[in-house]
């Protein structure tokens, strides 16, 4: 039996948003590997052993992948949404660059999934519809001094802007920093959406003036987009829709 290793992306909750191909692995697979939540996606069977594993161990994760399909398992390595967006993608090929030379010859695949930015877009209209960027917000493995240059220099290129890991419990201060410097940097009251758990039943969507965001909108389990300068509203008997034009 010969082993492989394919990361897989879950999509951002319903299952209805799994891909073909991501379930298809999920079937053939003999382990999967993940933070606790994705993996408690996967249902148990026969011939299945579910590893899964707290959140910042994503290197050794990406370890003991590579191992078991060394000695000839199938791992399904599972992320949220996409699995190359702020995921688990890298952190396996940061361990296969510094890992034994016959890791080398594993068969490897990435198999994509709808992040989280796509999916709250679509909830809400089309405000990634023209030039956007999108910023992990969370400095684990990077600096916050290059949050902000980010945060400033996308403002002045006029981009939507996609957050991630917005505001967790251990990083209270830093997502009402990053609302200041938008402020101050754009200078009106473009819309923001915060979109919370989508397509999840705990799903909350709200669209607000960047003037009146506050930090307590946004958790861990919140996608921000904040419009470009020409991003606008329009009201509808349904909601609101959100979009960006194509032209600027
Ligand atoms: N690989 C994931 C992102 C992992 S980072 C993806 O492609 O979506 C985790 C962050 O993703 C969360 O803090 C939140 O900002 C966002 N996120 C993930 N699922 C979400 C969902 N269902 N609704 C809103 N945001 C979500």
């Amino acid at each position: 039996m010969s082993g492989w290793v394919v990361v897989a992306g879950l999509g951002p909750g319903d299952e209805a948003l799994v891909t073909p191909e991501v379930r298809v692995a999920l079937e053939q697979a003999t382990d999967i590997v993940g933070y606790i939540p994705y993996v408690a996606r996967i249902p148990e069977r026969d011939g299945l052993t579910l590893h899964a594993s707290d959140n910042r161990v994503e290197l050794d994760r990406a370890a003991h992948a590579l191992q078991m399909a060394q000695d000839g398992k199938r791992v399904v390595v599972v992320s949220s949404g996409d699995p190359g967006v702020f995921a688990m993608a890298s952190a396996l090929f940061e361990a296969l660059e510094a890992g034994p030379a016959q890791w080398r010859a594993l068969d490897i695949r990435v198999l994509p999934g709808i992040t989280a930015m796509l999916a709250a877009a679509a909830r809400a209209g089309a405000p990634l519809g023209h030039d956007f960027c999108a910023i992990n917000l969370s400095d684990n493995l990077k600096p916050w001094a290059l949050i902000e240059k980010r945060l400033r220099l996308a403002a002045e290129a006029d981009f939507a802007m996609a957050f991630y890991n917005p505001r967790s419990k251990s990083r209270p201060e830093g997502f009402a920093r990053a609302l200041d410097v938008l402020r101050e940097a754009c200078a009106d009251a473009r819309p923001v959406l915060f979109a919370r758990a989508v397509t999840t039943p705990q799903e909350e969507l709200r669209i607000v003036p960047l003037t009146e965001a506050l930090p307590e909108m946004a958790d861990m389990r919140t996608v921000v987009i904040v419009g470009s300068s020409l991003t606008r509203v329009i009201d509808t008997p349904h909601g609101p829709i959100l979009y960006t034009p194509r032209s600027a």
